[in-house]
């Protein structure tokens, strides 16, 4: 599903027709929507559900469908029984072109039953929308990856590459098992791929039915966490001293506070900034597209820099998001803490991020130390066309008229971990999503009913075009 990043600022210009909806599905509408159905309704909760049975599920519908137990990989850290995945092989006939990896997270984030309008663990069509926990993220894209194979093995498919397929747990929350993080660091071989397709991509409908914009989503930061603490002997608060923990944690913190990271591009979002500035045609779409060509233009970055996004999507960002001090309301404080949460730009090392704090703070008196979990720092995925050209070719067909803008994401996904092991990870375009953001994490999750089969088609489609290609 799509991370709420600086898309939000696509035009609202395009208006190209989203394909006529089928009256009625297809036969292989209803194959596939009954796949999509069982993982919505296996609950995939960290709390209280299951991933391991989601993919054990999905590996006795791929069985069923023929494929051989070797092509199959169920997956579980003993220590973490419940949050298993599933890596299938659907083998290809080149001996020398590299394999596609197709990767969705199966887990999902928390939904109570009392909050929501429906069960979140039964999925409903309703008004033509599919409502359910995992609908929009990422479980859509977890139930293609899976039909595509069936469909592959019921057409006997010979396709040049080999089309791996990976579902794993662990995405939603941050320091739990994640399967995409294992098989990087303990199975590397099983997903090697030239590239794989993830969720982070897509497109974007105007609340209407109308589909006005595509994505392919080439890089994300990362983020890092930074305790920061002074300590003092401290002493009776009737007389205080100048020297005071909590008073000199302060003063780093309005110094980060103050401190601007530098104006960074990498080639995807300059081509956003071109792109998305020149289609918006307003005063900040003009400053985006002037900062594209010539990013030491400050006085377009000053109007960029008024959108918390378009900011964020320039520059590495670190901000105080927690405090802690003192011990008594009569004492003077023994120990202050805050932490602050960097969001760093590709291709900086973290230890290079928390050296820059320390120079900002200039007070070795204020520790700076990193919090766990540690997720590495991948370089940005390149922007290639033997990978965004097929994408672009069937937006065309799919929706005329649509340009597939590229992106960088300011949150996360797996992407990072896969990036990291040397496997560029690319968002792809297709499914669609509403304005309001499909109550992804939130309340009564949905998918437009077309958004679904129509992305599938495309999907489908894509994977065909890389895997016909190499
Ligand atoms: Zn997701």
């Amino acid at each position: 599903m799509k991370c709420p990043t600086a898309l939000l600022t696509l035009p609202l210009l395009f208006a190209a027709p989203a394909m006529a909806a089928d009256a009625q599905p297809r036969p292989d509408q209803l194959a596939f929507r009954d796949i999509y159905k069982e993982l919505v309704e296996t609950d995939t909760t960290l709390s209280a559900g299951s991933c391991t049975l989601a993919a054990e599920r999905m590996a006795a519908r791929l069985t069923a469908a023929g494929f051989a137990d070797s092509q199959l990989t169920l997956f579980a850290d003993p220590a973490h029984p419940k949050e298993g995945g599933l890596v299938a092989v659907y083998p290809g006939t080149s001996k020398t072109a590299k394999p596609i990896l197709l990767i969705a997270h199966i887990d999902v984030v928390e939904a109570k039953r009392a909050d929501w309008e429906r069960d979140p663990f039964r999925m409903v069509e309703e008004d033509g929308y599919f409502y359910g926990r995992g609908t929009a993220d990422d479980k859509a894209q977890a139930a293609v990856w899976v039909d595509t194979l069936i469909r592959f093995r019921k057409e006997n498919y010979k396709p040049k590459r080999t089309v791996k397929v990976a579902l794993t747990c662990g995405e939603e929350t941050n320091g739990a098992f994640n399967g995409a993080e294992w098989l990087a660091a303990n199975r590397r071989d099983l997903i090697d791929a030239e590239f794989a397709l993830n969720e982070g991509g897509g497109g974007d409908s105007d609340g209407k039915g109308k589909v006005i914009g595509q994505s392919v989503q080439v890089g994300e930061k990362t983020f890092a966490n930074f305790r920061l603490e002074t300590r003092n002997p401290g002493g009776h608060s009737s007389a205080p001293v100048p020297d005071n923990a909590i008073y000199q944690l302060a003063a780093a913190l309005t110094k980060i506070g103050q401190y601007e990271f530098p104006l960074e591009m990498t080639d995807t979002t300059r081509r956003f900034f071109a792109e998305a500035g020149t289609a918006r045609g307003d005063e900040t779409g003009r400053a985006m597209a002037a900062l594209a060509k010539d990013p030491t233009d400050k006085a377009a970055e000053a109007i960029v820099n008024a959108d918390r996004f378009l900011h964020s999507n320039l520059r590495t960002t670190c901000v105080a998001t927690l405090l802690d001090g003192g011990h008594a309301p009569n004492a003077l404080p023994q120990r202050a803490g805050a932490n602050v949460n960097c969001r760093i730009f590709p291709g900086h090392p973290i230890e290079e991020i928390k050296a820059e704090l320390e120079r900002v703070i200039g007070d070795p008196g204020v520790t700076v130390t990193q919090l766990p979990p540690k997720r590495p720092a991948p370089p940005a995925p390149p922007l290639d066309p033997r990978v965004i050209g097929p994408m672009q070719t069937l937006v065309d067909k799919y929706w005329p008229g649509l340009k597939v803008i590229p992106a960088m994401a300011n949150g996360y996904t797996d992407a990072t971990f896969l990036g990291a092991a040397g496997i560029p990870t690319y968002g792809i375009p297709g499914m669609w999503g509403d304005p309001d953001g499909n109550g992804a994490h939130g309340l009564d999750e949905r998918m437009e009913v077309r958004s679904v089969y129509v992305g599938r088609d495309y999907m489908f489609d894509l994977v065909k075009a890389y895997a016909d290609e190499p």
